[in-house]
């Protein structure tokens, strides 16, 4: 039955089987299933596009490796040989010569910040900046591609790095750019610069006081130097108009782009609001789209903190109805929730003290009991729950309110996700999986973090640390992602740090808990398809199989054969969603 639904919709879209033996139409069917085209006449409807001469790793059991691939009506329509496949191209069709280099199935980032990232790559970036006056001229340039009063916001600062190495005030930024607010966030995000218009914006005066867990730095007289510490920031940010619908469609646009150059064809928004999705909405509408999204609706924190920033409670955001594959681009079924901090700030939640700060176990970002309703209202309306969760007890506290969730809430396929599982306790791992949690997490994030991680935690804790191999062979279903823009959209990155458990020059020798390294394939599955089956794609995506989607991406070299430490540049020849290439790299051949 379900071979014949599929044959029915496979003319208009999928393989069509051969018009010359009508009565064979079943088994051409099932032989296109196998991926074997008609070899001896052209199909009814000649390919939109055909791949060639290329080294075709499916991740698909019946037919593991392919030379070709056709794609008609955003699917695949066949996969196999040379042969097998040009004979389904027409005079329309584009025809890409791959000249032997490696296509994936599309490779797909099951946690980044879309909009963080498209905002950061239209701020100013003051990082390594080596004075004052360098970063004062980088504001005054910004400034002027922008209109009359807009703001100028920044981050990277970093006063060790200059002469003196005393926090700057705001009087170089104030004659530099005297007619824009400028607001630029230290490296660290624990201390903002303000100029004077920036204050003046906030209304932050000598008689503003400093709030709670924040300070002004003043001068002699007493007045504010342009330096606002931790809460002190909140003083000037609340002043930034909130971004218009085409500001945050423009910030999309950007970063999606760059996510297509990276090679990644679709990414898991980690936490949106209303706006946001009407944003994503009309970008699908208008065909603006150019990679898939699969969005969670921003859940952290008390719904009273949510409409304090004007963004609005779950219970009400949770009163749309989950949208899927809108537009063959969108989808919106789960909710981001997030128990604790992160390990680097030491908030991470754990059941002992860090081991570099005794008496410190961490902070709650959300109480545990506050987790356990939030998944209970998402699993009522039909929604997956994505929980950030770090530190050995965050993790346990987040399936102990999963489990109580669940059980209220009894849910035929929920795929309830954790979100970094960066450091588990190894007596929780058989939890995730009697729960069917799923562990989306960032490889690069290992590998980024492994300066100091073993520091907060020791080696007793630090056997947990980013555990992909506990997680994998517990038969846990895991996602990949990179978090971005807190590490590189890159996928290739994220390959490598899986595969190699090292930064880009190649240390620590052998590995950082190298124990816990990935193969390429396993690695290479958790961004093709872990990251399908953690949305609810796995039928559609994370293969190279007839029917599916044509979501394809093609490395410049092959993976598979260049030495490990070169994965991260290998590069990225073209990026292919639904059949449309969004990604060309320049002079590919
Ligand atoms: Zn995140």
């Amino acid at each position: 039955m379900g071979s014949i639904l599929w044959l029915r919709s496979g003319g208009a879209s999928g393989a069509a089987p051969c018009a010359w033996v009508p009565e064979g139409a079943l088994l051409l069917g099932l032989l296109a299933l196998a991926g074997i085209a008609c070899s001896s006449r052209p199909a009814q409807a000649p390919a939109d596009l055909v791949l060639f001469h290329g080294a075709v790793l499916t991740l698909d059991p019946a037919r593991p490796e392919a030379q070709a691939v056709a794609v008609r009506g955003g699917t695949i329509a066949a996969v196999g040989s040379d042969a097998e496949v040009l004979v389904l191209a027409g005079p329309a069709t584009r025809r890409i010569d791959l000249g032997g280099r490696l296509v994936l199935p599309g490779l797909v980032d099951a946690h980044g910040h879309i909009q963080a990232l498209g905002d950061d790559m239209a701020s100013v970036d003051v990082h390594g900046a080596a004075s004052v006056e360098e970063i004062a001229r980088r504001a005054a340039a910004r400034a002027r591609e922008l209109p009359p009063g807009a703001w100028v916001s920044g981050d990277g600062w970093d006063q060790n790095l200059w002469p003196g190495r005393a926090f700057p005030d705001h009087r170089p930024l104030t004659r530099a750019v005297p007619d824009h607010p400028v607001w630029l966030d230290r490296i660290d995000g624990h201390a903002g610069w303000a100029n004077l218009k920036a204050m003046q914006a906030a209304r932050v005066t000598r008689r503003t006081p400093d709030p709670p867990g924040g300070r002004i730095v003043r001068d002699a007289h007493g007045d504010p130097t342009g330096i606002f510490i931790d809460n002190a920031q909140d003083l000037i940010t609340v002043a930034r108009p909130r971004p218009t619908r085409d500001q945050i469609k423009e910030s999309i646009r950007r970063s999606l782009a760059r996510c297509a150059a990276a090679g990644l064809t679709e990414v898991h928004d980690a936490g949106v609001g209303d706006e946001d999705v009407a944003a994503y909405r009309e970008l699908a509408d208008a065909g603006q789209l150019p990679l898939r999204v699969y969005l969670m609706w921003n859940g952290i924190g008390p719904a009273a903190a949510q409409a304090a920033s004007a963004g609005k409670p779950l219970e009400t955001l949770l009163e749309t109805p989950p949208l899927i594959n809108y537009r063959d681009r969108l989808t919106l079924r789960a909710v981001k929730l997030m128990i604790d901090g992160a390990m680097g700030s030491r908030g991470a939640v754990f059941f002992e003290d860090y081991a570099d700060d005794r008496g410190n176990k961490g902070l709650f970002v959300t109480a545990p009991e506050d987790v356990e309703k939030r998944t209970e209202l998402a699993l009522r309306k039909g929604y997956q729950v994505c929980t950030h969760a770090i530190g050995d007890r965050g993790i346990h506290l987040t399936l102990a309110a999963y489990r109580n969730a669940l059980a209220a809430v009894p849910t035929r396929d929920p795929r309830l996700r954790i979100e970094h599982l960066q450091c588990v306790a190894s007596a929780d791992v058989p939890i995730l999986k009697e729960l069917g949690v799923i562990a989306s997490m960032q490889p690069s994030h290992a590998t980024s973090d492994m300066y100091w991680a073993d520091d907060r935690v020791g080696p007793q804790r630090g056997k947990g640390l980013y555990a992909w191999r506990w997680v994998l062979d517990a038969g846990i279903p895991l996602a990949a992602g990179s978090d971005f823009p807190v590490d590189p959209e890159k996928p290739l990155i994220g390959i490598h740090s899986g595969v190699t458990r090292q930064d880009l020059k190649n240390w620590p020798e052998g590995g950082w808990h190298a124990e816990q390294k990935m193969t390429l394939d396993e690695v290479l599955r958790a961004y093709t398809a872990g990251a399908a089956y953690a949305a609810f794609e796995e039928n559609q995506k994370g293969r190279i199989a007839p029917g599916f989607w044509a979501d394809l991406t093609v490395t410049a070299r092959d993976l598979r054969v260049i030495p490990a430490a070169e994965i991260a540049g290998a590069g990225i020849a073209y990026t292919i969603v639904g059949g449309t290439v969004v990604y060309e790299a320049p002079r590919v051949n």
